[in-house]
């Protein structure tokens, strides 16, 4: 479109009904750069200014305190007047000069900028919109700009039919992320306050400064929300930068939980949080130029650092860090494809040229994403622990409820054996007392007769004696002795003479049953018998039933029946301090000594001395 003739400073750009509606006119002015900023617009017209060709790719010329004065030729092909708007979608932009010369006339200026109220601008839009009514024929575009950020300048001429579709396809996008980022504050806003996680405060903070500093970028918070804010206006731009660098600073130190993590990360992102927290109150005070570039510069590290240390987070295992570097991936490409579509690297075309918003509502919905997932995780964790501790807890108790068990079985076992043990001893004591008791029974009885022997004899003489002592009573033995029973023994054998033995004691036991008696066997065929509290008279007259009682027993024997006789010694007297047991017993001797001597078969008697007597 370029024609030849007009110097290449100087490109003509050909306005018909055939030439598209939207012309990018951008690096193809001319361009001149005025370090003095005070150059009129007589002194840039005259030739002897040195004007160049824009040598960049893109029109973009930086943070510059240079005025930049621009300048190009529309060429109204048709033979009437065409309306044509010009804009400069760089809203931010302080100063914006703009004079159109149609032959040789200043047919139209316009001194725009954000500097100057909204409502007085031609056109409200967001961006800088200059109307133009096109002489047919040549028009001379003249423009200045001005600006203590970035100079940059993407001018476009519209068809206005053009303009209007374009115009509400950006709404309808630009309404889209508003949309999309408000429901996504207020979303994380309520969740903000049923979980009292700080994490989500920062999120929302961070949204909201993203929020602002991208539409006040784009001009729609100058056109809708403070239109008469201009001072407010020159310097919004910095302290949103700020506070959305702050924000995700807070956010990514207690997110990606760098205490815990790496001192070293976590002093980083303090530093940073603490600069951009100073940068914030300073955008206040200081020059927007300076804010504004050291504002941008602490952004763009605490993106790479944020990034990077979510990157770091996530390779040495924590899950949770994963959408969350996506969520920055995800705006860190979008902001390169524009810029590569810029520079021609890749197709310029709708989906390249709004990447950025699409990264930044990918941003802002896989962030809110990361808390979820991280609420889950968390949560997933917290249910783990429990069910661990409960485990634990469980197997405590478990491991109690055996050891008591375990303690009740030795007890019981203890018990039993305890009883077993008592019961076995009790058995042992009575076997011994049984035992005892045999021992004591055959100690003291005849194994022949099963009459008391002569050691119980002597016992009970001993005791009754003392008694009788005691009680003053009388006290007789009748001493008695089988007579020839060497005989009875040389005729029937042996077991005959036993035979007699026997049935005499049995005689005999059936007479003597009174409490304290005794009948024993005192030697061979030799017994006795103790009489308590008996007189001479009693004694001498039992002894005499006793010796009849013997003469008429008859002891069946195999070798044929045998009779035998007794004779009798009777002593008799009362206990004192002047005889003995032995007395009585030497008394009974002597008196039975005498019954044998007067014949046998008969009872005699001896009296035992006393004090008395
Ligand atoms: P005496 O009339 O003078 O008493 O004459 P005796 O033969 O009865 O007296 P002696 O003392 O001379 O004899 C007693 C005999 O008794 C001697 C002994 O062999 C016998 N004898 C002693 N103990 C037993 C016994 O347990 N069984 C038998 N069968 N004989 C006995
Ligand atoms: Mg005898
Ligand atoms: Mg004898």
């Amino acid at each position: 479109m370029a024609q030849s003739g007009p110097a290449p400073s100087f490109p003509v750009f050909e306005v018909s009904a055939q030439t598209p509606g939207r012309i990018e006119v951008g690096v193809q002015m001319g361009v001149l750069v005025d370090s003095s900023r005070a150059l009129t617009r007589q002194q840039v017209m005259s030739s002897a200014q040195p004007w160049q060709t824009i040598s960049r790719q893109s029109p973009n010329f930086g943070f510059t305190d240079d005025a930049y004065w621009f300048r190009f030729q529309i060429d109204n092909q048709g033979a009437q007047e065409a309306r044509r708007l010009v804009e400069l979608p760089k809203p931010y932009i302080d100063d914006v000069q703009l004079y159109h010369y149609a032959g040789g006339q200043l047919k139209t200026s316009y001194a725009l900028g954000d500097e100057k109220p909204f409502a007085q601008r031609p056109v409200r839009h967001p961006s800088f919109i200059m109307p133009l009514t096109l002489a047919p024929g040549a028009n001379l575009i003249y423009i200045r700009l001005a600006s203590t950020g970035t100079i940059e300048a993407p001018f476009r001429i519209w068809d206005l039919v053009q303009f209007h579709e374009a115009g509400n396809d950006e709404s309808l996008i630009q309404g889209a992320v508003i949309g999309i980022l408000l429901i996504m504050i207020v979303y994380n806003l309520f969740v903000f306050f049923s979980t009292r996680d700080v994490d989500y405060l920062y999120y929302i903070c961070f949204v909201a400064s993203f929020l602002l500093f991208y539409f006040t970028m784009t001009g729609y918070t100058f056109a809708y929300v403070w239109p008469r804010a201009i001072r407010w206006n020159s310097f919004a731009i910095s302290t949103f930068i700020s506070s959305a660098t702050l924000f995700a600073c807070l956010f990514a130190r207690s997110f990606l939980k760098l205490r815990s993590f790496s001192m070293p990360a976590f002093y980083l992102l303090r530093v940073l949080t603490t600069a951009s927290a100073l940068m914030l109150v300073l955008t206040f005070v200081l020059p927007y130029n300076v804010t504004v570039r050291i504002g941008a510069i602490l952004g763009a590290l605490a993106s790479v650092i944020a990034l990077t240390v979510g990157y770091w987070r996530w390779w040495r295992g924590a899950r949770f860090a994963r959408f969350y570097c996506l969520a920055w991936t995800a705006v860190l490409i979008g902001i390169g494809i524009l810029s590569a579509s810029k520079f021609g690297l890749i197709p310029f075309n709708a989906w390249t040229n709004h990447a950025p918003q699409i990264g930044i509502v990918l941003l802002v919905v896989l962030l809110s994403f990361t808390l979820a997932d991280r609420i889950n995780t968390d949560r997933s964790l917290r249910v783990n622990a429990q069910a661990v501790a409960l485990a634990h807890e469980r197997k405590a108790r478990a491991s109690q409820e055996a050891l008591i068990r375990g303690k009740e079985e030795a007890n019981r076992q203890l018990e039993q054996r305890v009883k077993a043990r008592t019961t076995e001893l009790n058995n042992t004591l009575d076997q011994l007392q049984v035992a005892n008791d045999r021992l004591q029974l055959l100690s003291t009885t005849d194994g022949l007769t099963q009459l008391s022997n002569r050691a119980f004899f002597d016992n009970a003489l001993a005791t009754e004696h003392r008694r009788a002592c005691r009680l003053k009573s009388s006290l007789s033995l009748i001493l008695f002795d089988i007579d020839h029973f060497k005989q009875i023994n040389d005729t029937h054998g042996h077991p005959g003479g036993d035979a007699c033995l026997r049935a005499l004691a049995n005689l005999m036991r059936a007479r003597i049953h009174r409490t304290g008696d005794v009948l024993a066997r005192y030697g061979g065929e030799e017994f006795v018998i103790l009489l308590i509290d008996s007189g001479p008279q009693d004694s001498m007259a039992l002894a005499e039933r006793f010796r009849a009682d013997i003469e008429k027993l008859l002891v069946e024997f195999d070798g044929g029946p045998i009779r035998f006789t007794a004779s009798f010694g009777v002593a008799c007297g009362i206990p004192d301090g002047h005889n003995s047991p032995q007395d009585f017993l030497a008394s009974a001797d002597k008196a039975l000594y005498q019954a044998k001597r007067d014949g046998r078969n008969c009872v005699r008697s001896a009296a035992v001395a006393s004090g008395a007597t």
